[in-house]
């Protein structure tokens, strides 16, 4: 990927649907509990996931990206309604042991390849109407509508600009619904939001 389509940030939400939050154990945040993945984490549609030799639990979670296009600092949720670029399938691949293990989950998150993206497509007028939905191996294993999130699109724009400018460019990912599972070498796992897919077999590393 080149460095004219690489984001500048990506931040993430965690804990975004009920029954994902109640499948890992978790309850579900009072407020959005946010984290971000690196840059050099951005894979494309086609490229591998290449799975550490230090995980023994690599995950995928389907998420519905949000693409921004105009500068977010302190914004209410109409203009960061306004501040919506478009919209991209996007894969916040984790590895789950790792993430328990250590607390922050800046390794689990952000090791290279573990953040597919899928080519942008415009945001719907209404932003309920977004579905992601995760196969591996063609098997539905994800499928949820925005409408089920904890905290709606608008209000985590909002949300993360009271606390890091949202630059153009930036993506943020909304959480995963339920069904997260792992992923084995030549698994092929693929994320669909409206008209952005993001298609990655699964490597070994070296
Ligand atoms: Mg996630």
């Amino acid at each position: 990927m080149n460095d004219s389509t690489r984001p500048g940030k990506i931040v993430c939400v965690g804990r975004n649907y009920r029954a994902h939050a109640k499948e890992l154990g978790n309850e579900v945040p009072a407020e959005p509990l946010i984290f971000l993945k690196p840059p050099s984490s951005v894979i494309r549609t086609g490229a591998e996931i290449v799975l550490p030799t230090v995980s023994s639990q690599v995950e995928y979670e389907g998420e519905i990206g949000v693409v921004i296009g105009t500068r977010l600092s302190r914004v209410d949720e109409a203009d960061a309604r306004r501040g919506i670029r478009g919209i991209v399938a996007l894969n916040d691949v984790t590895a789950r042991d790792l993430q328990r293990s250590d607390g922050q989950w800046t390794r689990a998150k952000g090791f290279d390849t573990f953040c597919p993206v899928g080519s942008e497509v415009p945001a719907p007028a209404d932003l309920h109407s977004l579905e992601v939905t995760t196969r591996v191996n063609g098997s539905v294993r994800q499928h949820a509508s925005a409408s089920e999130m904890v905290f709606a699109i608008p209000m985590l724009l909002a949300y993360i600009s009271s606390i890091m400018t949202l630059e153009p460019g930036d993506r943020v990912a909304t959480g995963t619904p339920s069904g997260v599972g792992r992923l084995d070498v030549r698994d092929v796992v693929e994320v669909q939001v409206a008209g952005s897919l993001v298609r990655n077999s699964v490597a070994a590393a070296g």
